[in-house]
């Protein structure tokens, strides 16, 4: 069997297809191999559109007008025969960043789509290709020959958008995530980069012109040395929940994934990138592990609702027995929990019923008592304690009918799936 015969296979002429050819065929604008096998680009397997013209035109020995210089293709415009020409572009404008996948997308002058869908209506044709898919495939494919790196992938690293009518290539970067843990030493620390409320991170007299109302955080200080050898143009920082500025989290560590937008590098050393954080958070920050990691796990970090250790230091120092006698009522029912005042103003006002599902005497000095307990996502632990003026019902203060406050607090453990 020749390969004339195989390729023909590929297409089986019906009485319908014979009808749009000839019409097809017969259209008096000029139009590219690419743009006429298009019109029955969704028709046959395994052909490219020119394949598709090429066995139209030799089945009905037609003779269509070409395009030329001065009359050229009158939906692409030539464009199909210049894919070089925009594979170039896209090399010139990906050269600065490092990318394992790409996908390619092009903004089209809709007057010319709109022409597009014009011919089927007038050829009748219900198997035509859009243009821009074609034309996305084609350079993709263009592309994957050049580069050796795959053009189809969801997400892809690189997203090069060629915008027909100005000629230009626009990039979307994607982010480079990391996961990891981390511990917290330092009672001073927020966990994100706290922007300053007067001037909201513009800079004034009250953040001596650091936009921030404390000079680090977690974020920055893991973030930082990544941010950096990925030569990147920012970070976010997304924890599994977050701890209070005075509170150590301790333990195992606590779940993060660290984003850093627009990485000009994504093969990054990440030891190296540790060794660097080890070096600026001494005393402050330890990162417990990092890995490279996927988008799609903001979200799952975000949604777990994991139980969590806490160690609390109690003034003023109550006495051992009566502490012990109280504490197996707090485990009896759930704790109801009225937002706190302290976070009313970025909170709904409203009551939670959160379960405290161990507690255990600890210790004490001779002005506090230190406990260990065990509770359901969300629970706020110092208001347990002091019973936020009777937000919290019941509170340790009320069991032990006296005020109590917590002077410390340290997260021992994150009971999420790894741990
Ligand atoms: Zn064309
Ligand atoms: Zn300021």
């Amino acid at each position: 069997m020749s390969e004339a015969t195989a390729l023909e296979d590929r297409l089986p002429f019906d009485a319908e297809l014979e009808r749009l050819g000839r019409a097809l065929l017969s259209h008096p604008e000029p139009l590219c191999r690419e743009c006429r096998g298009r019109v029955l680009g969704r028709r046959g397997h395994g052909l490219t559109n020119p394949e598709r013209a090429l066995l139209l035109a030799r089945r009905l020995t037609l003779d269509p007008p070409e395009p030329t210089a001065d009359r050229p293709c009158v939906i692409c415009g030539g464009l199909f025969d210049a894919l070089e020409r925009w594979a170039v572009r896209c090399e010139e404008a990906s050269g600065p960043w490092e990318f394992r996948t790409f996908r390619c997308g092009s903004r089209w002058d809709p007057e010319r789509l709109a022409r597009e869908e014009a011919l089927w209506l007038t050829l009748g044709s219900p198997w035509g290709e859009s243009a821009r898919v074609a034309f996305n495939r084609e350079l993709g494919k263009l592309l994957e020959r050049r580069w050796g790196k795959p053009g189809d992938q969801e997400p892809a690293e690189l997203v090069l958008l060629s915008d027909l009518p100005s000629g230009r290539v626009e990039l979307t970067v994607a982010p480079l995530f990391v996961e990891g843990r981390y511990r917290k030493l330092d009672r001073s620390l927020p966990q994100t980069r706290w922007p300053c409320r007067r001037c909201r991170g513009r800079g004034c007299d009250a953040c001596q012109g650091t936009g921030k109302t404390y000079p680090t955080s977690v974020e920055e200080l893991l973030g930082g040395p990544l941010l950096r050898l990925a030569e990147g143009s920012g970070h976010a920082f997304h924890g599994m929940g977050r701890e209070d500025i005075d509170a150590r989290m301790l333990g195992t560590g606590r779940p993060f994934v660290l984003e850093i937008s627009r990485p000009h590098r994504r093969s990054v050393d990440l030891e190296r990138a540790a060794e660097a954080v080890a070096e600026g958070a001494k005393g402050r920050v330890e990162l417990v592990r990092w890995d490279f990691t996927t988008g799609d796990r903001v979200e799952r970090l975000k949604e777990a609702r994991p139980e969590k250790t806490y160690r609390i230091e109690v003034r003023p120092a109550v006495p051992e027995a009566k502490v012990k006698e109280a504490l197996p009522l707090v485990t009896l029912r759930p704790l109801e929990q009225r937002t706190p005042l302290r976070v009313q103003h970025r909170r709904a006002d409203k009551v939670r019923q959160r379960w405290v599902r161990e507690v255990r005497w600890v210790s004490c000095t001779d002005d506090s008592f230190t406990l260990e307990l065990r509770t359901e996502a969300g629970t706020y632990v110092k208001e347990f304690v002091d019973g936020d003026q009777g937000r919290t019902h019941p509170s340790l203060s009320e069991l032990l009918g006296q005020p109590l406050t917590v002077s410390a607090l340290d997260v021992l453990a994150i009971h999420d799936e790894e741990n």
